[in-house]
């Protein structure tokens, strides 16, 4: 096993769980894998390359700089092989996975007549097929394995969390294909939660609102900053930490009786 396979911390709210978060070099999923593992988590993660957009240590050396566990490998979400083989070298050394999380996704597109089929076709292939990769093989390993024991109950084989948004659910202003895809994420999510629920799989979802990262290498035009804050009723935008309490919550054993659900982390964007 290599040095990075090593378990997780004893303590914390994941204590003992393996986890592979995909698109966790930058932004939110960077900040969902260094929270799983301060949990005690050992985290898997995945991303196209080691580097932070923000720049900084990789997220997996910031894992292993505060006494966690975790390696970020290079891996496409959109490929089969990458995938099976993260959720394979999960198993192989730890004999389960707990928890995937799939929060990978471009932003790449225009409105309906500006969206080239190549761009359509790239968006789907990351933000949904990359889903549908990740929910099965993640489902496949979990099948196989035993409920894990929690408040003297054995019901959890294992538990998805997939990050959508808030565009999906209403319109994602000049970005068809993205909007799309996430619908599909919030779709996929119920489908996996009902059809699966009978064999201890839970899939939810989170879906972020306005949060500041630079995603995709895109910053946001002062014009853009201001339509999210004008759509905000919290005043303030999201962090990625924000994101990553609520992935954490419902990936934890304390999420209980949840399943199917799309989690708003939005301040309010959607309710308002
Ligand atoms: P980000 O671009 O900062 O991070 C996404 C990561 O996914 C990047 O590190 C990127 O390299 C990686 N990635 C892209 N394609 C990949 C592939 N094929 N295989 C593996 N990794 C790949 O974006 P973010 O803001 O952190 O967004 C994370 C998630 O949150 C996405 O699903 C996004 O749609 C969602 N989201 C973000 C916001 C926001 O305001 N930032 C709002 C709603 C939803």
């Amino acid at each position: 096993m290599a040095s990075g396979m090593a378990a997780g911390p004893s303590q914390g709210r994941l204590a003992g769980h393996t986890a592979i978060v995909t698109g966790a070099a930058s932004g939110i999923g960077r900040a969902i894998a260094i929270r799983f593992a301060a949990e005690g988590a050992f985290v898997l993660g995945c991303d196209l390359g080691r580097e932070p957009r923000g720049g900084g240590p990789a997220t997996d050396d910031v894992i292993r700089a505060g006494g966690g566990a975790g390696e970020l490998v290079i891996a496409d979400v959109s490929r089969w092989e990458d995938v099976a083989g993260l959720v394979a070298r999960v198993a192989d050394a730890h004999g389960r996975l707990d928890i995937m999380v799939n929060n990978a996704a471009i932003g790449e597109g225009g409105r309906l007549t500006e969206t080239s089929e190549e761009v359509y076709d790239r968006v789907m292939a990351v933000n949904l097929k990359g889903v549908f990769l990740g929910c099965k093989a993640a489902a496949l390993q979990m099948l196989g394995q035993e409920p894990r024991e929690h408040a003297g109950q054995r019901e959890v084989r294992g538990r998805i969390v997939n990050i959508s948004s808030q565009h999906g659910m209403i319109s994602s202003p000049g970005h068809l294909a993205y909007g799309v895809s996430k619908a599909g994420v919030v779709y996929m999510t119920r489908q996996i939660a009902a059809d699966y629920a009978r064999d201890g799989i839970v899939c939810n979802a989170v879906a972020p609102g306005k949060i500041l990262t630079d995603m995709g290498g895109f910053v946001p035009t002062e014009a853009q900053l201001a339509y999210s804050r004008s759509r905000t009723p919290w005043p303030r935008l999201g962090l990625a930490d924000d994101v990553a309490s609520a992935v954490l919550f419902l990936a934890s054993p304390e999420a209980t009786y949840i399943t199917g659900e799309n989690l708003m982390v939005d301040g309010g964007w959607m309710a308002s």
